[in-house]
């Protein structure tokens, strides 16, 4: 996505959705295109689609949404019983159309395609090998460092190939990959990225990074890729292999609950939607303060108002009308139209807020851009008083596993209290909901990452293999 529309998109952008389908009687690029469709929320700056038929591997890509990059006729040209596709938001490497996926190359052992969800923290030392060894690189991106590595190895199947690499990636991968005649799907051995296997209604099978992607395409019995799994979609059952054993505890990302996912995901036998209500529940019995009505950011804090409602008696209504299509389009907006900022994309409903002491529920702040003008917003419809609830603690430092936060100095808690930070967006009072009741509303107490909140990394992080390293390094 180009970036006139940076200051309304303050939340952190996740970093792809990946989907992988074997059918034999069916379309797959279509069935890729309406699994990507479903998953268009994780990445919605390039996509691409590859298919075999069991000989020939096809493959399309683009920058731009999903709906945007195929028309009838692209999809007509990717025929075969074997699909990968991937939605894109940049994480290493910037974005270009060279950096979009799948990556796919031919091999001595075949064509290979690969799409790939998270980000490898020492991929910057992997690629200063391969390139010492004399490998070529088209694009900046770990994903082709990860290519590359499986087109190079030794073993005597796809699998042990897959599983010799699993051994020198460290970070964060969930991955479908296509061969000539299989789709694997592969989770790093922490369990970072969700991804989730599901049996299609017409026969064969289909993977994708959120259950509600297979729902959409009609999966029954559907279950997680468990971490440091390889599952191999080619025939009638599944195969599946512990390639490398699982880390524990895991570290899966505590933001999917909180953001990234949609609410029908179900993670680990865990709802999205209902850790958001409790989200808001938690902040509830965290928070005293008295107030006429509790409002939502549209869309992901909408389940957490409602629990923050139910418990605090406070009544819950929508306060903000969101365009949600805004920041989709490649028309660049007027400067006088840029300058509108979040009013671009949310409007007041003043009937609701005039007058009344508001509750503002949001899931994070990041950069700080957008919790200010709301709060404006509010003020500007007659709020009389705007408090801000965030349902996750204080951001404080970036995340190297494929989260795009930023840097140090661009969160706006880093070096920064509380107060300084209520200050900075001019609200009446800033809370913060605890790391325990973060935990509390989840379920469990251990098996997620949230290193963006304590700066406890699950992997040995290196600053400098950051967002755009590899540019950094060839300079
Ligand atoms: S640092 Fe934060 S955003 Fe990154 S993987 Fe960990 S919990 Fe998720």
């Amino acid at each position: 996505m180009t970036d006139h529309w940076s200051l309304i998109t303050e939340s952190p952008q996740e970093e792809c959705g990946i989907i992988g389908i074997f059918a034999p009687d069916e379309d797959v690029a279509r069935m890729a295109f309406f699994g990507l469709f479903a998953l268009q929320h994780r990445g919605q700056e390039a996509a691409g689609i590859a298919v075999s038929d069991g000989n020939a591997m096809s493959m399309y890509k683009n920058v731009g949404l999903v709906a945007q990059v195929f028309k009838p006729e692209t999809l007509t040209g990717l025929q075969g019983h074997y699909a990968i596709g991937h939605t894109r938001y940049s994480t290493t490497g910037s974005s270009l159309i060279r950096n979009a996926q799948p990556f796919m190359i031919e091999t001595m052992n075949g064509p290979l395609a690969l799409a790939h969800n998270g980000n490898l923290v020492n991929s910057l030392q992997l690629r200063d090998e391969l390139l010492r060894q004399g490998v070529g690189f088209s694009s900046t991106s770990d994903s082709e460092v990860m290519t590359m590595m499986l087109a190079r190895d030794a073993g005597a199947t796809w699998e042990e190939r897959i599983k010799d690499a699993m051994g020198n990636w460290v970070g964060a991968y969930s991955l479908t990959l296509l061969t000539r005649d299989c789709v694997y799907a592969v989770r790093d051995p922490w369990g970072f990225r969700p991804l989730c296997v599901g049996l299609l209604p017409g026969g064969g099978y289909a993977v994708a990074s959120e259950s509600g992607a297979l729902r959409t395409l009609g999966c029954e019995a559907i279950r997680d890729v468990k971490p440091g799994e390889i599952v191999a979609l080619s025939s009638n059952a599944l195969t599946v292999t512990q390639a490398v054993p699982p880390v524990s505890p895991s570290a899966r990302c505590v933001f999917e609950h909180i953001y990234f996912a949609r609410p029908d995901q179900t993670w680990d036998g865990v709802n999205v939607h209902a850790v958001r209500q409790k989200l808001g529940e938690e902040l509830a019995r965290e928070m005293e303060i008295a107030a006429d009505v509790v409002i939502p950011i549209p869309d992901s804090s909408i389940p957490a108002a409602i629990g923050f409602a139910r418990v605090s008696g406070i009544a819950y209504n929508d306060g903000f009308v969101k365009n949600r299509y805004v920041g989709r389009t490649f028309i660049e907006p007027t400067d006088s139209l840029r300058k509108r900022g979040v009013g671009m994309k949310f409007n007041v409903i003043n009937e609701n807020v005039l007058g009344k002491r508001v509750i503002m529920i949001d899931d994070s702040i990041v950069r700080g851009n957008t919790t200010g003008p709301l709060i404006k917003l509010l003020k500007n419809a007659g709020a009389s008083e705007v408090h801000v609830a965030i349902t996750c603690p204080p951001i404080v430092h970036p995340c190297f596993m494929g989260v795009d936060m930023g840097t140090y100095d661009d969160l706006i808690a880093h070096k920064r209290s509380v107060n300084e930070i209520r200050q900075m967006v001019q609200a009446d009072s800033l809370v913060y909901l605890s790391l325990a009741g973060m935990m509390r509303a989840v379920g469990r107490s251990d098996g997620y990452c949230q290193a963006c909140f304590t700066g406890t990394y699950p992997v040995p992080v290196d600053v400098s293999s950051a967002k755009t390293g590899f540019e950094r390094g060839k300079k």
